[in-house]
């Protein structure tokens, strides 16, 4: 990951502050996002992977200040947006956009095709009506629809034809980057596959970066340039797709890999399960925050946060152990 990247986020923290479980107890601090460096360099993609609830959604719409970071600092292009306000926010924002993980609840029932695809030309004004109905056209041809689908409404599309709605709605301002938050995780299998071809060639077409949010370790592999495994809020590992796929060095990255079914069967991948959920993020283990699930937790772990380090070339782990067996 080079730190020259379109996008730039630095000990990035995202607190809230709940209320209090009893009259005079103490205000919970839920620690979503709890001080993640990264960057995503032009054109390419990072993947942003670990379970629900490890904080990587958050993350994404911390970057686009859709959730207001608490710490920490991002920048796009050489701007720090957390000092932006209002005006400015907005020029910026058009250059990045977001795609939900759910294209049933994330378009509106009530719009058709065409007025979704038009809505962020018409909020932003760009063009005469007429040049915003072209280019509402042209979206739908680059996503795969028929512009004389522009009258149908949500519901008379399949999921896949769905997401290629929102897709042209996200790229409707000619943005930079896109945060695909889960984009194919609600569709069948083999539509997935064409949801993601897609986003590749739309990327080598119109130059765009990903940050592409997933759970799903396959998929990621099928789209990603690097990948961040995230665990309670942290970055736990990473690297780029080879090294991390060929050699997964923090425990918590061999176990999610060992899931995916393509890998099992081979030595260096028998499942590992791990023992029981992840800790809530109000409520963070000390130390290494995976020892209550880690099968190499030591003493040192219960106590000792350990950083994120470059164990080999571009290839970062936080353990303070070599865990991974000889494999990395
Ligand atoms: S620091 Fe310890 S508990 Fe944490 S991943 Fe490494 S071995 Fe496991």
């Amino acid at each position: 990951m080079t730190g020259d990247g379109l996008l730039r986020v630095e000990d990035l923290h995202v607190h809230y502050r709940l209320p209090r479980p009893r009259l005079l107890g103490a205000r919970p601090t839920l620690r979503a996002v709890d001080g993640v460096s990264l960057s995503v360099a032009r054109g390419r993609t990072l993947g942003l992977v670990g379970e629900s609830g490890c904080g990587k959604t958050t993350l994404g719409l911390s970057v686009l200040r859709l959730v207001e970071p608490t710490g920490g600092s991002i920048v796009f292009d050489g701007v720090e947006l957390r000092s932006l306000r209002a005006e400015a926010l907005l020029d910026v924002r058009r250059r990045m956009q977001i795609i939900f993980q759910d294209p049933y609840s994330s378009l509106n029932p009530r719009q058709t095709a065409g007025d979704i695809v038009r809505s962020p030309l018409d909020v932003q004004k760009v063009g005469s009506p007429a040049e915003r109905e072209e280019r509402v056209s042209e979206l739908f041809s680059l996503v795969g629809l028929r512009p004389n689908q522009r009258n149908l409404f949500p519901h008379q599309f399949s999921g896949g034809q769905r997401q290629r709605i929102s897709i042209a709605r996200a790229l409707a301002l000619q943005p930079d980057f896109i945060v695909c938050d889960e984009p194919v995780s609600a569709l069948d299998v083999a539509i997935q596959a064409q949801i993601l071809n897609l986003l590749c060639d739309l990327q080598g077409e119109l130059d765009l970066t990903f940050l592409f949010i997933s759970h799903d370790l396959a998929v990621v592999q099928h789209i990603c340039d690097e990948v961040a495994v995230m665990y309670l809020g942290v970055v736990v590992e990473k690297a780029n797709r080879k090294a991390l796929f060929r050699n997964p060095r923090h425990p918590y990255t061999r176990a999610l890999l060992s899931a995916v079914p393509a890998r099992r069967g081979s030595r260096k991948s028998e499942r590992i399960r791990l023992e029981g959920d992840i800790p809530s993020p109000v409520n963070i283990p000390r130390g290494c925050r995976f020892h209550t699930r880690c099968a190499h937790a030591r003493e040192r772990c219960r106590a000792e946060v350990p950083k994120l380090v470059e164990k080999q070339p571009g290839h970062w782990e936080a353990c303070h152990f070599d865990t991974s067996g000889g494999t990395g």
